[in-house]
């Protein structure tokens, strides 16, 4: 059987609207590479297209091309494959999906289409009645434990063998109640990177010279916090690691495919720092073949010394998420986080002179204007003092099945915008609050972020490094951005 396993791309952030050229490259996912892997040890004829590279933005003139690069899969099955973690792979491509199934079915009517990856979880059955409207069978949760059964489309089987998914037949969609997950990674063949050759031809074609396509792996998945603008999945907490012997093999596929043109350079883990002795096993498989990533994540609260001083020659950077300096905010958010646990882990991590960044949220709710002031008045602290060095914000996006989405009407919110607007770094505030800011202040309010940061970033070394925080004056403030709130 002839599959082909797409990633389906997003909207172009705002910055590629101003530049749509912009040479660098989407870091790839690997979790579409983890079932292409699987389907080709059960026997299938698996092709892969991570479309989310090919087209970093996407204009309707693009249309030919897309059509034109799958005029080439006569596939029999389409898998279109959105990863099971990250929130933000998901909803912002439901209209790429629905673009990418209508030129597959034209060219092949009788093709079938799986979806794999969080929606299932995120909407339910309306994810088949409403969003994606010619899928046959959407897989709630992760899809290796069943994919085999599904692809063969034998909907009796499906009842008695598959747990967790969705399956239209005729105008009517059935549920079979429960959630996939793969109990133990390391049972799964190592993940091979050659899948990534298409890929990379498609770029070549439109002048890139692909010399290190930057890949991001995973070492673990799920995390123990529960973070109301992120945990939305039933295996959220169910940490499970892979072991040294499949991260070496995988590994040495990465270096070896695709003749030498990959380049590992994150760890997407949610949290790789859970578990001191996965951190060192990693760490031996990283220093035996010289690499050292970008960045990785981690937890203020779940950082300590001797971790640090272990990441200081396999990451760069060691990446935390701040969402903001206001504990009422953070608790608000479910963060388990304090401003003062922030500062000392940025301490903590620049004592082994690793760099350290903070990831921030621009309109969670229950920030007034003030709250936004004082925010950014300890933004400007933070990285004119050198305590941090990068903070990179983010608007705040209601992801579906969430705590806040769940509540919003509690919590006085509104969802606006389309759903590929849901992008975090995509510039565009998609809630409005009845008794706070709506999402064309939020849109502003996260370029003030932007511009403090890169007024912060020039004051580096020119200011005291003991400046006092919390100097403000509301009045101005308000003032200067009255125009908008
Ligand atoms: S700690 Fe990070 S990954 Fe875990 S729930 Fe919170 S935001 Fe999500």
């Amino acid at each position: 059987m002839k599959v082909l396993i797409v990633s389906p791309f997003r909207k172009g952030k705002l910055i590629e609207s101003v530049v749509s050229n912009i040479e660098n490259y989407e870091v790839v996912n690997t979790a579409p590479l983890q079932l292409c892997t699987l389907l080709k040890s059960q026997g299938y004829e698996v092709a892969y297209l991570s479309l989310q590279n090919v087209f970093r933005t996407f204009e309707k003139k693009d249309i030919d091309r897309l059509e034109e690069i799958l005029g080439k899969y006569l596939c029999e099955v389409l898998i279109v494959h959105t990863d099971y973690y990250m929130n933000n792979a998901n909803v912002a491509c439901l209209y790429s999906i629905n673009l990418i199934i209508d030129i597959v079915k034209k060219n092949r009517p009788n093709s079938k289409v799986i979806y794999c990856g969080k929606l299932t979880e995120m909407l339910g059955v309306d994810l088949l009645e409403e969003h994606l409207p010619k899928v046959d069978v959407a897989i709630r949760g992760e899809a290796e434990p069943v994919i085999k059964t599904v692809l063969e489309f034998n909907y009796e089987r499906y009842k008695n063998e598959c747990v967790g998914c969705l399956y239209r037949k005729g105008s009517d969609i059935y549920s079979i109640s429960g959630t996939n997950i793969i109990e133990d990674y390391n049972k799964l063949p190592p993940i091979e990177f050659d899948f990534l050759n298409e890929t990379i031809l498609e770029l070549e074609k439109i002048g890139k010279d692909i010399k290190a396509l930057p890949i991001s792996i995973r070492t673990s998945y799920g995390c123990p916090y529960s973070c109301r603008f992120c945990e939305n999945t039933e295996d959220w907490h169910k940490y499970r690691k892979k072991d040294k012997r499949i991260l070496l093999s995988e590994i040495r596929n990465l270096k070896e495919a695709c003749n030498n043109r990959l380049q590992l350079v994150f760890i997407s883990d949610e949290l790789f720092t859970l578990d001191i002795e996965h951190i060192k096993e990693v760490k031996s498989v990283f220093e035996d073949n010289n690499i050292i990533v970008n960045g990785l994540f981690s937890h203020v609260s779940d950082i300590t010394k001797e971790k640090v001083e272990l990441l200081r020659n396999i990451t760069k950077s060691i990446i935390f998420g701040g969402e903001s300096s206001l504990d009422s905010v953070l608790n608000i958010s479910n963060k388990n986080s304090s401003y003062e646990k922030i500062v000392e882990s940025a301490k903590l991590v620049k004592s082994s002179n690793i760099a350290v960044g903070f990831e921030w949220i621009v309109g969670l709710p229950n920030m007034r204007v003030e709250d936004y002031l004082l925010d950014l008045n300890n933004i400007y602290k933070l990285i004119a003092c050198e305590i941090v060095d990068f903070i990179e914000p983010y608007v705040f996006v209601p992801h579906p099945n969430t705590y806040f989405y769940n509540n919003c009407r509690n919590i006085g919110m509104t969802i606006c915008g389309k759903n590929e607007d849901m992008l975090e770094e995509g510039g565009f505030s998609t809630v409005s609050y009845k008794d706070g800011l709506s999402n064309k202040q939020i849109t502003v309010m996260y370029l003030i972020y932007r511009y403090v940061i890169e007024e912060a970033e020039k004051a580096k070394g020119h200011i005291s490094k003991n400046m006092k925080a919390g100097c403000v004056n509301i009045e101005d403030f308000k003032d200067y951005i009255g125009e908008f709130l």
